[in-house]
């Protein structure tokens, strides 16, 4: 079951099942649901905002969910040593061209000193703090809505994020797209970044010497947009961002805090992808996001 339609289609029968499908309707209508599940969504469908999604997940998830008790927020300007993580930046909507700018030398103080997102694109498109800057092709830096009070940290660009400069673009992005948009987030309306802004090789793990070069970036992201939640999608970026080595597994499923913003933990789309049974995890995760903002 590779098409990620197909997952969110079975976890819908599923929710179906046990008697809940109303909902999902109660948020989208049939038809957005429909076209949600088509098999080639038109761009207006892809595009138009969803009504948020109010109603409660069926099921209880394994893990049980608390109101916010947070778990270590970072107060040093530094982000955490280690855990392998790559953040994305902010977009300044629309993204501009991914084209990296020249090389130069560019300190932690001068990123921290940055105004606003579209100097911190700037800086960040020729950067050369650490070995990746050799191996990438672009530069992903983030995008999305400025304002967003949704912000959505992955762990680093893929091939196909690589060849574009944008975040969540592949298969594992298609999924996210999905995820999102039934929870009341298109797309557009919330901040898409990674820990880390250029692919690891062969898409191994982050080096944590990468992730601390390229945390600051992500400092800026967070600082900038001022969300109003993050979720942190993956071991990766959970890890990191909370400072923690804890299994993702035993993270999601309740809100931390990153900086005093709530942070909700939860699967990468891609081990959805693998584990089609945890996208009943990622949904409660979602409302969870969602239940913050309302
Ligand atoms: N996986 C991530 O964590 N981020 C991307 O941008 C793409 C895939």
């Amino acid at each position: 079951m590779s098409d990620p339609r197909d997952l969110l289609r079975s976890y819908l029968r599923q929710r179906a099942e046990l008697g809940d499908a109303e909902l999902v309707l109660d948020r989208h209508t049939p038809r957005e649901v429909r076209e949600l599940l088509s098999p080639r969504p038109s761009a207006d469908a892809s595009r138009a905002p969803s009504r948020p999604a109010s109603a409660p997940p069926a099921a209880p998830s394994s893990t049980p969910a608390r109101d916010a008790s947070p778990v270590p927020i970072r107060t040093s300007e530094a982000p955490p040593p280690h855990v392998r993580g790559g953040a994305q930046p902010p977009g300044d909507t629309p993204m501009r061209p991914a084209v990296d700018a020249p090389a130069r030398g560019v300190s932690t103080e001068e990123i921290f000193a940055l105004p606003v997102l579209a100097s911190v694109r700037d800086i960040a498109l020729g950067c050369p703090r650490c070995g990746l800057a050799k191996t990438r092709t672009r530069v992903v830096f983030g995008e999305g809505s400025e304002t967003a009070e949704l912000m959505v940290v992955g762990e680093a660009p893929g091939e196909n994020e690589d060849r574009q400069g944008r975040p969540f673009v592949g298969k594992a992005g298609q999924l996210l797209d999905l995820l999102l948009m039934t929870v009341g987030f298109p797309r557009e309306s919330v901040y898409i970044c990674n820990v880390l802004k250029c692919r690891p090789p062969g898409n191994r793990n982050p080096l944590p010497p990468e992730v601390e070069a390229c945390s600051p970036y992500l400092l800026k992201q967070v600082e900038l947009v001022r969300p109003k939640v993050i979720m942190a999608f993956g071991t990766f970026a959970a890890q990191t961002l909370l400072g923690t080595d804890v299994a993702i597994g035993k993270l999601r499923g309740r809100v931390h805090a990153y900086r005093g913003t709530p942070l909700v933990p939860t699967y990468h789309p891609a081990a959805l992808l693998r584990n089609p049974g945890w996208v009943r995890a990622v949904w409660d995760d979602l409302q969870r996001a969602r239940s913050i903002l309302e």
